[in-house]
């Protein structure tokens, strides 16, 4: 996979994007990342990348013509076409589904908006899609792109030492199509008089197996029971549920 980000400040995703398992899924050549400056598309004396808003308010707006020249500029200059992605509060919100959405494309390219955001007609022109990643508001969208690339680059295929790591995460469609994951523990087994359960020392891998299950449907049912709604449960589980 390809991901390439569009930025007024491409050098702020060198130390993540290069750093533990996304450095190595790099070097593996599992991804790879690029950064784009946003002003390299700008041809007045200050490389201006925004604008007073039309109709006045606060801040300035990013404009148009940079914004589409690069998408444009970018998509070209491979021949394999981008996914489009604009950061946007007004976007499709992140979640797992949606990673695991994106994880299908060969080649994903972000572009980051700052100040009171991006012209509109930079969206119609170039954007296949707009993702934001909650109700608040960001500063600028190099945090979403790094954000969202990480959640889908773990994904890929090879990307995390052991293949089963993503699997029984949260969200994730073997756990029943999105509870939390179970509760975890490492050595010692006991800490503070806080013991490690005993089925998880007994060795008998049905019972952990159980075990687990049932405390996931636990913590989801008491941190997040909205996330029960939409989760594919067996009448046991729900029958669980109802205990
Ligand atoms: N004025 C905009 C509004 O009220 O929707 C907010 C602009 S924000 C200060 C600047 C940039 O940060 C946005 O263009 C976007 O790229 C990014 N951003 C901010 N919040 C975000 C969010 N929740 N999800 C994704 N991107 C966000």
């Amino acid at each position: 996979m390809i991901i390439e980000a569009l930025s007024v400040f491409p050098d702020v995703f060198d130390a993540y994007m290069h750093a533990s398992i996304l450095g190595r899924a790099q070097r593996e050549e599992i991804f790879e990342f690029h950064s784009y400056d946003l002003r390299d598309w700008t041809y007045d004396r200050h490389r201006s990348v925004d604008d007073e808003p039309y109709g006045g308010g606060a801040g300035m707006l990013m404009k148009v013509e940079p914004i589409v020249h690069a998408v444009e500029s970018i998509q070209q200059a491979r021949s394999m076409p981008a996914r489009t992605i604009f950061f946007t509060p007004a976007g499709t919100p992140f979640s797992q589904r949606e990673a695991e959405r994106l994880a299908g494309y060969e080649r994903l390219l972000f572009v980051c908006g700052r100040y009171e955001g991006i012209d509109e007609r930079a969206f119609e022109l170039v954007a296949d899609e707009c993702i934001s990643l909650g109700d608040y508001v960001l500063t600028g969208g190099e945090l979403a792109a790094m954000v969202v690339s990480d959640a889908v680059v773990r994904l890929l295929p090879g990307a995390l030492g052991d293949a089963q790591s993503s699997l029984d995460e949260s969200f994730s469609a073997s756990l029943s199509h999105g509870l939390l994951e179970y509760a975890q523990y490492t050595r010692p087994a006991s800490f503070r008089g806080h013991e490690v359960p005993e089925v998880l020392r007994s060795g008998d891998h049905a019972r952990i197996k159980r075990w687990r299950r049932e405390n996931s449907l636990e913590r989801t049912l008491r941190f997040r029971p909205d996330l029960l709604e939409c989760a594919h449960l067996s009448h046991e589980e729900l029958a669980f549920l109802e205990t």
